[in-house]
């Protein structure tokens, strides 16, 4: 630090300088990521809300109350009522306060948990804060965890599974009905990860399109993270628990004795939490509604199939599952993936690179546009 600050205006400049290399949405060129230009009201409210803290309900009981109405929409959107639950700082802390809660659930039984082989990394950071054991579960030639293989790792020590509604590396729905059966059958705490799907799955029926089930409609299902601040179009950071019932939501129990509305009890990881993601968010529900999410679901599909066909088109590249929601994997029979990615990359494309494929999320602020570009590209660099 200097001694002598600088001006706001040279600030200004110079931060615009030093983020040259960021990538931009409306750049085209983010392909890869789940997260995507905010909408303007979302940006508005956040900005305009930026101070407000819901780790400190008695300061903010009206935020904190808007918390209360932003997770009741979540809860309908999940076809239950009375859900309770949180606006996180994304899906890592939805994925991580879940397993706390199962944990303290089953603290007498055990420490191990299920997860298919394609969960997000979130599930190591929970397993390695709360000392879990985590087992992965393989998958089946369509990239769903192999409910089968599942069953056969429940140990008495067994005290969660998790199930994947729009996985990390190609956005497939695990059979959640299926894991819902196993986790009553076998008294398991079932947590399903819908941090992309949650803002997907509900609207695919009104586009006459089949969507595996997956909510709080299953009985077995204990909590589901849901995410904001992916399709649900609000801002960073916005994550989303839900629990099945407002008693599950107070299994974590932090006692904060200190704070302005007195004793407080909290149960997630970070304290001081963004009051204005929670109001950008309850904004974006508001706002948009069933219908509004519903256009922007259909876009999405819309450009995926496009996307989809694009690749099939190209010799030398295939995909190696249909895309059920907005993820695209492309995968090359010609080029080394690695190497494929290496060239994408250099062309300017921002993409996720996993083991057998690139991956392409259709997020919202992708366009046709660029996906042609993309499509050129990949055709270029296959065919030099
Ligand atoms: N769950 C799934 C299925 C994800 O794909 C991701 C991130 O992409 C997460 C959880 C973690 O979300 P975040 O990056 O918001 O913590």
């Amino acid at each position: 630090m200097e001694n002598a600050g600088q001006s706001p205006r040279r600030i200004k400049r110079e931060l615009k300088r030093l983020l040259q290399n960021d990538h931009s949405y409306a750049g085209g060129s983010i392909m890869g990521s789940m997260c995507t230009s905010p909408h303007p009201l979302a940006r508005k409210i956040f900005s305009r809300y930026i101070y407000k803290n819901v780790g400190d309900p008695g300061l903010f009981p009206a935020t904190t109350e808007l918390e209360g109405r932003a997770v009741a929409m979540l809860g309908r959107l999940l076809s239950n009522e009375t859900a309770s639950g949180f606006i996180l700082t994304g899906g890592s802390e939805a994925n991580i306060v879940a397993l706390w809660t199962a944990k303290l659930m089953h603290k007498n039984k055990g420490n191990e948990v299920l997860v298919p082989e394609s969960a997000h990394f979130s599930f190591d950071k929970a397993a390695s804060l709360l000392e879990l054991k985590l087992t992965k579960v393989p998958l089946q030639n369509d990239f769903t965890v192999d409910v089968g293989e599942l069953e056969k790792r429940i140990t008495a020590r067994t005290i969660a599974i998790v199930g994947i509604a729009g996985t990390t590396p190609l956005g497939v729905v695990d059979p959640i009905a299926e894991l819902s059966r196993i986790a009553v059958e076998h008294g398991l705490y079932l947590h399903v990860d819908a941090a992309l799907g949650g803002f997907i799955l509900p609207f695919l029926p009104a586009l006459g399109r089949s969507a595996p089930e997956f909510d709080f409609r299953l009985p077995g299902v204990s909590s589901i993270t849901i995410d904001p601040h992916k399709m649900g179009m609000s801002v960073i950071p916005g994550g989303g628990i839900l629990y099945r019932s407002a008693e599950l939501a107070a299994t974590v129990h932090v006692v904060v004795p200190y704070l302005a509305g007195g004793e407080t009890a909290q149960a997630t990881v970070v304290g001081t939490r963004s009051g204005a993601s929670v109001l950008a968010a309850w904004a974006m529900l508001r706002h948009l509604g069933r219908r509004g999410y519903t256009k922007v679901v259909k876009r999405c599909m819309e450009n995926t199939a496009f996307l989809a066909q694009g690749i099939r088109e190209i010799d030398g590249l295939f995909l190696p599952c249909d895309p059920v929601l907005n993820v695209v994997g492309v995968a090359s029979r010609k080029l080394p993936v690695h190497e494929l990615a290496a060239r994408l990359r250099t062309g300017g494309w921002a993409l996720s690179l996993f083991p057998e494929h690139i991956r392409v999320v259709c997020m919202p602020h992708v366009r046709r546009a660029h996906i042609r570009r993309f499509l050129a590209d990949c055709r270029a660099v296959l065919h030099e």
